[in-house]
């Protein structure tokens, strides 16, 4: 059993009294988590949870979530984290569409697992974990029940190419599905984030992005665990509190979305925060302001910009430690996507054939034995995201450097196509972010007779700030050539965005399409 499952028992041979985890819930060595994941995964077994059954999972990030991967992995069964932050319906649709046999819960999505209820017939159980002593929502309490029996013993047959994980795409279009992770899709991630990350078992990292996303679990976490550090889990992004554990705890790095690093640098107690451990800050997701990176830099942490995917488990290309040259550290180094991960090739496809990598914009294609097999149950959409010679379409245009560094450029649905010239809205909003007094915009296209497309601009702006639209059509006139400055600028008290920060095009296409018909 090579599985990720057996991670805590292989990892205990090495470095058994090591901290493994430390969170809000418990503090676990390596032969702690070993322990008590295969009493969950025997507890579950007994529970008539089967190799293959899916094991859904909701909470905040805790010791208690790493307890239930590890436990639903030694057991053969799939791991199916959901998001804590969807309503009561978007929940049931998940257990409904993965066909979840149990549903472990900590007691903070208490009141989403009633709102989600009735659950679906096939949830045979719901299991609380986390706390000691918390009650059983309707279900079976693991701290009171269960911890007591015995371990899973011995744990059944896994082979690296069964399913780990379900994950849900973050759903900025249409029906929700989950992308399919194998064991060996988040082995060989882990595999490659460390050929790009120092990462040594004294490391001590927090694990702050949701463990619901892939980011949360695999730019940084998993290959943590694999070294013998020590991971500790966040519950819920409070900045000021993150400032002052970074110090107290010393520290060594953490994976982020850009919204969180722009939430720390901004914050009152950046200033006198001690932020001298920090070795390893990675962010991914999106791109983060160039201010933002430079107020990290000016503090000492370069932080490094990671590309990838669900799909890819998640990491495709990074931004390796040393700059592009020795003591560059102009803000275009810092911000490139990197180049890809050790065992991940690229490839490019222009107007859907092949074309090259480098140079002018292109969609780009990944291949390597982290990328996944597929869509849960999703014939039709799995074969779309495939090339015919099994390249995954990332469906992202990116432009290879001279230096082969990649640049996310923008998505291929976003292009706005406006006099027959292709227009990126994320360069346009690169632009209008140059601006102080902008929190963030963003820029979709509405059909118009005469052009095809037009843009259309949605800028929120500072608290208290004053930007008239001519001083922005000023501003945008100098930088951007005419057909890419948008038709309409429209300002906005705020952007609809979902749970990882992303904003919800979809939604903005719609609104755009209603005002400017
Ligand atoms: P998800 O599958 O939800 O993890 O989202 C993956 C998508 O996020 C990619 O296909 C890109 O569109 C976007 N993305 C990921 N990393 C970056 C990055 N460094 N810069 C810009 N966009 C990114
Ligand atoms: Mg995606």
């Amino acid at each position: 059993n090579l599985g990720l499952g057996s991670w805590p028992a292989r990892r205990a041979r090495i470095s058994p009294d090591r901290t493994a985890l430390t969170g809000h819930d418990r503090t676990l060595s390596y032969a702690g988590l070993a322990d008590r994941t295969a009493r969950l995964a025997g507890a579950l077994a007994r529970l008539g949870v089967r190799p293959g059954d899916r094991v859904a999972q909701l909470g905040v990030n805790a010791v208690s979530v790493f307890e239930t991967f590890f436990a639903t992995w030694l057991l053969g069964a799939v791991a199916v984290p959901l998001n804590h932050r969807l309503s009561g319906p978007e929940i049931r649709y998940m257990l409904a569409d993965s066909g979840a046999a149990a549903l472990v819960h900590s007691p903070d999505a208490d009141a989403l697992v009633a709102a989600a209820s009735p659950l679906p017939a096939e949830v045979r159980r719901v299991v609380t974990v986390g706390h000691p002593g918390s009650g059983p929502a309707g279900g079976l309490d693991y701290e009171t029940e269960i911890a007591a029996g015995p371990a899973l013993d011995p744990p059944p047959p896994v082979a690296l190419d069964d399913p780990a994980l379900l994950l849900y795409t973050s759903g900025t279009t249409g029906r929700p599905k989950a992308a399919v992770l194998t064991h060996a899709n988040l082995t060989w991630n882990t595999v490659n984030q460390l050929a790009h990350l120092d990462i040594l078992g004294g490391d001590r990292v927090l694990c702050i992005a949701p463990l619901f996303h892939a980011v949360g679990l695999g730019q940084i976490t998993l290959p943590t665990l694999f070294k013998g550090g020590s991971v500790e889990p966040v519950p819920r992004f409070d900045p000021g509190a993150l400032l002052a554990r970074i110090g107290e705890a010393r520290i060594t790095g953490f994976s982020a979305v850009p919204t969180m690093l722009q939430m720390l640098c901004e914050h009152p107690a950046w200033e006198t925060a001690d932020l001298t451990s920090l070795t390893t800050v990675v962010y991914g997701g999106s791109p983060v302001q160039e201010r933002v990176a430079r107020a990290w830099l000016d503090r000492g942490v370069r932080v490094r910009q990671g590309y990838g995917m669900t799909e890819a488990a998640p990491g495709v290309c990074m931004e390796p430690a040393e700059p592009a040259e020795p003591g560059d550290q102009a803000p275009g180094g810092v911000l490139s996507a990197g180049v890809p991960h050790f065992f991940t090739d690229l490839a490019a496809y222009r107007d859907g054939h092949p074309a090259p990598l480098t140079g002018e914009p292109a969609e780009l294609l990944v291949r390597g034995p982290h990328v996944f097999p597929g869509y849960w149950n999703r014939p039709g959409e799995t074969a779309e995201a495939f090339t015919g010679d099994a390249w995954f379409r990332t469906g992202d245009v990116l432009r290879v450097d001279g230096e082969g560094r990649a640049h996310v450029v923008d998505r291929v649905k976003d292009m706005i196509i406006s006099g027959g010239e292709n227009v990126y809205p994320a360069e346009v909003e690169a632009v209008i972010h140059q601006l102080d007094e902008v929190v963030t915009a963003a820029v979709v296209g509405v059909p118009d007779p005469r052009w095809g497309e037009v843009g259309v601009a949605y800028v929120e702006l500072r608290e208290g700030a004053r930007l008239t639209e001519e001083a922005l059509r000023a501003h945008l006139a100098g930088r951007l050539a005419r057909y890419k400055i948008p038709r309409h600028l429209v300002f906005v008290p705020g952007l609809p965005a979902n749970a990882t920060g992303k904003i919800r095009r979809v939604e903005l296409r719609q609104r755009a399409a209603e005002t400017f018909p």
